[in-house]
């Protein structure tokens, strides 16, 4: 029989755990379990209506065929106007490129901005997309551990000595996927002196700005100075902001170049992203910013819960998640115990037997280069969080 082979390329791809994650408790769903998964990474909230009228309308009005590949203009425009707005950054439309989710504007900036001998310098734990477009862009990632003492913080020192002549770029991600941690103006006033003095860009992954508690504030490392926005790519998106992950609208900005560079290459593999979730998007930007206040604002109530609940169990410490819907728990005392005989060695062992034998899913640190750890996301109702925290509470005193 003949056999396919697969490019070297694709057979160093590894598939995303946390979708593998989510898909078995989904599984356990579908055969009638009462799983309850902890693992989800999108808001459970609908689309506000008026985003999904304005997508209706634009299919009647024809807006369904190809676009300007880096996105229509009123859209481009209208993040522009929000980044302004937000966070005091004057952009221009040439300086903006559309892409199908912020993912893919990620993935844009890799294969326009590294390659074979690069290194990429990535905060760990990490969103385990960045490690792999950096090593599909041929580039290498360097990857800092940062500590919990410092609240998963990157500090300039452990910048500062993971610089080579061949470092290209830095990647932060504030509000942080997985830890919820959030820099201050202060934390990345500190890392700028560092950054200004060697020769690389930044990648700033801002999806999580919305999502911010604790009268903390997103601040884009690019609004520091004139100097920091020539080399930051500013990555965000509607996806988590208005629970549009669905629609594949996210977005770069950078300086034109760059946004060139990744149109050039986005014309030649998807073009524009879909033109309906491009008008709604417009919509989403411009129009009421009500319903995502009080989705926050329902976060933060969860956050509060779950954070409380996990800090209460024996042995588990959990930083204070100052953004994103997340809150990652270090789990490192049940290392070397058993359960039923079972060995706990890592927390993906842990969560082996927490959805196997508790019907919970949580998300194994191992997915974000650190398995002392496991992440549970509170994107489900304070009921379904009581109940696992339940089960998990029990399933934990069983550990001997
Ligand atoms: C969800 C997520 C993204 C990607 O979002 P899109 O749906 O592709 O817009 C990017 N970065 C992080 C850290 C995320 O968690």
């Amino acid at each position: 029989m003949f056999q396919m082979k697969l490019a070297n390329r694709a057979l160093n791809i590894s598939p995303s755990p946390t979708l593998a994650i989510d898909t078995e408790a989904k599984l356990l769903l579908a055969r009638g379990v009462n799983a309850i998964s902890f693992g989800a990474g999108e808001p459970d909230f609908d689309t506000p209506d008026y985003i999904k009228e304005a997508a209706v309308a634009a299919i009647w009005d024809g807006k369904t065929k190809y676009t300007p590949v880096a996105g229509i203009l009123t859209l481009r425009e209208a993040i522009c106007r929000k980044l302004k707005a937000d966070q005091h950054l004057e952009y221009e439309p040439e300086q903006i490129i559309v892409s199908a989710g912020a993912k893919h504007s990620l993935y844009n900036t890799m294969q326009v901005l590294v390659q074979e001998g690069d290194e990429v310098i990535l905060p760990a734990p990490y969103w385990v997309s960045y490690a792999e477009q950096i090593k599909l862009a041929g580039a290498t990632p360097r990857i800092i551990n940062t500590r919990e003492e410092n609240g998963f913080k990157l500090t300039p020192s452990e910048l500062e000595r993971a610089i080579n002549p061949r470092t290209r770029l830095l990647i932060l991600n504030s509000p942080c996927n997985p830890t919820g941690v959030v820099y201050t103006g202060a934390d990345l006033e500190s890392l700028k002196e560092v950054i200004l003095r060697y020769d690389f860009s930044v990648i700033s992954d801002e999806i999580y700005e919305s999502f911010i508690y604790d009268g903390l504030k997103h601040i884009s490392i690019a609004s520091l100075a004139p100097e920091l926005k020539e080399r930051t790519i500013l990555i965000n998106g509607v996806s988590k902001a208005y629970s549009m992950t669905g629609w594949r609208i996210g977005y770069a900005a950078a300086p034109q170049p760059v946004i060139k560079a990744m149109t050039d290459l986005q014309s030649h593999s998807t073009s524009n992203p879909t033109s309906i979730a491009q008008e709604a998007s417009v919509v989403a930007l411009n129009g009421d910013q009500g319903p995502l206040k009080k989705m926050v604002a329902e976060y933060l109530r969860r956050r509060n819960y779950m954070h409380k609940r996990l800090v209460d169990l024996p042995g588990i410490t959990c930083i204070l998640p100052g953004g994103s819907f997340y809150a990652f728990p270090n789990v490192k005392y049940y290392f070397g115990k058993t359960y039923k005989g079972r060995l706990i060695r890592c927390a993906s062992d842990l969560a082996a037997v927490l959805l196997e034998e508790a019907h919970v899913a949580v998300i194994p640190g191992a997915a974000f280069g650190n398995d002392d750890y496991i992440r549970l996301s509170y994107v489900c109702s304070i009921k379904k969080i009581d109940e696992g925290l339940d089960r998990i509470s029990d399933l934990l005193a069983k550990i001997k």
